[in-house]
């Protein structure tokens, strides 16, 4: 892949050579996804990072003293990138954070890039919150907004092998696609804005039931005196077969390394499926879509994220909290 096609070069009326980049909210993925990006741009392009926790930047410009500048706030990268990529918790983190970066929607202007930005949202948010963020920067002309979360989680992001799918316009999906395959191996161009998280959402809705299913199933097949490997081995060549069964085993000791064979330590942490699950849950009520299972799935994940020997762990420690042997 040619880093230069997602830079300034290809795209931009602009009279610098240099490109220049933006990264907001360095945490457990961002941090990771920016410094590959990092490693990626031709040395002479500038990194803009930001992040409320200046322990954060203060490291990652230890780690990168070339080619990257602290942005004291978000207004300040949104002035001086062209394409911003933010990587934030919660809805609420990425309408602030946009409304702070569009506003006053002067940013063609001002004379730092008078070029429209490409904002690429990496963060897993309701489709509702991402829609309004797009509408503010398309309906001021300051750039293209595009939702992008993604799959893989913090080893993917270390790797550099993420998986991104992504809701962008046609015209944007190329540029994008060369930006983010800095940061993943897969871009999932799944249609228009907000396809990206209507897809994961339906992904993690599918893997948060599928994990209670398998760790109901093996404790049920335990209980009546099954072999836990002759189970799942045979689950695993039967139509019961899922990412849980196969790869995510909740009993500990069925898959060698898995997070239920080392203390449920590691892997997908139970808030973060009841997160997704909650957003799924919210932005289906709101298109008004029939779910049958989901609300006793979050009614359940509230309990394990709560009980102290779950909480803070990987997902299928949902397991243990139905009682299954270990
Ligand atoms: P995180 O909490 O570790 O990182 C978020 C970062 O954003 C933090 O460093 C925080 O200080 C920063 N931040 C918060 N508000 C900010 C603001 N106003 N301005 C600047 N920075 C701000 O979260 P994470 O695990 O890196 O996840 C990021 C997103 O990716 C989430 O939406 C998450 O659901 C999604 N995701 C996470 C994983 C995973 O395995 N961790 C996998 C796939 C998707």
């Amino acid at each position: 892949m040619t880093v230069r096609q997602g830079s300034r070069r290809c795209f931009s009326s602009s009279k610098n050579l240099q490109a220049t980049w933006g990264f907001i909210g360095l945490g457990r993925m961002g941090f990771p996804m920016a410094k590959n990006l990092r490693a990626k741009l031709p040395a002479e392009d500038t990194l803009f990072v930001h992040d409320v926790n200046t322990a954060a930047t203060s490291k990652f410009l230890e780690e990168h003293p070339e080619g990257v500048r602290v942005a004291d706030n978000v207004r300040e990268v949104a002035e001086k990138a062209e394409t911003i990529i933010t990587s934030l918790p919660e809805p609420h983190h990425v309408a602030g954070v946009y409304k702070q970066m569009l506003e006053p929607p002067s940013l063609l202007t001002d004379g730092f890039v008078t070029t429209e930005r490409l904002f690429i949202d990496c963060s897993t948010i309701d489709p509702m919150t991402s829609k309004s963020v797009a509408d503010a920067a398309h309906s001021s002309g300051q750039g293209r907004f595009i939702d992008a979360p993604m799959s893989g989680g913090v080893v993917g992001a270390q790797a550099g092998t993420l998986t991104f799918m992504i809701g962008a316009a046609p015209e944007v999906v190329e540029r994008a696609t060369a930006v983010l395959s800095m940061m993943g191996r897969r871009v999932l161009h799944l249609g228009e804005q907000g396809s990206g998280l209507h897809g994961k959402l339906a992904n993690n809705y599918l893997l948060a039931l599928n994990n209670i299913a398998t760790a109901e199933a093996m404790n049920m097949g335990i209980q009546w005196g099954l072999d836990p490997k002759a189970l799942a081995g045979m689950i695993n060549i039967s139509t019961g077969k899922c990412w849980p069964s196969e790869v995510n085993n909740p009993v500990p000791g069925v898959v060698e390394g898995s997070p239920a064979s080392r203390g449920y330590e590691g892997g997908f942490g139970v808030s973060l499926a009841n997160k997704d699950l909650k957003l799924a849950i919210k932005s289906a009520k709101e298109s008004g879509i029939k779910l049958a299972l989901g609300d006793q799935a979050k009614a359940f994940y509230d309990e394990v994220e709560a009980a102290e020997n779950c909480k803070g762990r990987d997902f299928s420690v949902v397991y243990r909290h139905l009682g299954g042997k270990e």
